[in-house]
């Protein structure tokens, strides 16, 4: 497994319309789901999408921490769980949306507020093919809506309400500083 080097905006793969996977028996497509999990882990991050580490096929992998009980508090539903998905579609959306700050491995130094659809119905394949659904509300549907905006060239920051710049020195204060603090780490590990 090797780690991949992970895109910026400058670099116009991760603009473009990712295509779609149909030959699962290519040992291309194992390795990149190989690094791109090794990747993912190295950076850290929660999700990758295969147009970050410049190869433009329809690819995901999302693996939030879930080895501690606070790790599973923080992030809720999937947590733990590794999710390998090729050719992933939302096929049904709540129509309730929810504000949440983001971050992007491929943005890095900047947070967000993006509007997201509290639930999402996905559909896909596994790497090898079978069929793969998933029901995913919270934080799990707004990482699997991130990166499957990635695979059509879509940035978390052409949706936001608003972006701004992070600085490592500022933390917030105040009574809900902890709090604050834990949604601001948990963004900046996204699709990072
Ligand atoms: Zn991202």
């Amino acid at each position: 497994m090797t780690i991949r080097e992970i895109i910026t905006p400058e670099n116009p793969i991760l603009r473009k319309k990712a295509r779609k996977v149909t030959n699962f028996n290519d040992p291309r497509l194992q390795a990149l789901a190989d690094d791109m999990v090794e990747t993912l882990h190295d950076a850290p991050g929660v999700g990758l999408a295969a147009p970050q580490v410049a190869e433009s096929v329809r690819l995901i992998v999302v693996h939030m921490p879930g080895g501690t009980e606070e790790d599973r508090e923080v992030y809720g539903e999937g947590a733990g769980e590794l999710y390998v998905v090729v050719n992933p579609e939302i096929v049904k959306a709540s129509r309730e949306t929810v504000d949440g700050t983001e971050g992007c491995l491929s943005v890095p130094g900047y947070l967000g507020t993006v509007s997201r659809c509290e639930m999402v119905k996905i559909r896909g394949q596994d790497r090898h093919g079978q069929d793969f659904r998933l029901k995913a509300t919270g934080w799990l549907a707004r990482v699997f809506q991130h990166e499957i905006d990635h695979l059509d060239g879509v940035l978390f920051i052409d949706k936001a309400s608003k972006v701004w710049e992070v600085r490592p020195d500022e933390e917030p204060d105040g009574p809900e500083a902890a709090e604050a603090i834990a949604a601001l780490e948990r963004a900046a590990r996204l699709g990072d």
